[in-house]
């Protein structure tokens, strides 16, 4: 997901950007921060979202984890098809 400019600046005057974050500890939660946070901004930090509870902790990295397997897995099969569907246009007259 892309940063979304929120209504607050932070040290360097510049605006502070919402971000959602995928650690472990804090997958999905959203935190506002320096535009450049990581990469040499300003320590700007604050949780958007409050602090997440243990079964939401416990879910969503193995929900992630499936999504991601689906996902390539849908690749591997589009691919399929496109070879497929490239034999049978080969073999019409
Ligand atoms: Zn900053």
């Amino acid at each position: 997901m892309s940063p979304t400019t929120r209504n607050l600046d932070c040290f360097c005057g510049k605006r502070a950007v919402t971000r959602t974050t995928w650690t472990k500890e804090n997958p999905g939660r959203r935190f506002n921060a320096c535009l450049h946070f990581g990469r040499g901004g300003c320590r700007l930090f604050e949780w958007e979202d409050p602090p997440m509870c243990h079964r939401a902790k416990a879910i969503i990295p193995g929900l992630l984890r499936k999504i991601n397997k689906l996902e390539g897995e849908t690749k591997k099969l589009e691919s399929e098809v496109q070879k497929l569907e490239d034999k049978v246009s080969q073999l019409q007259p």
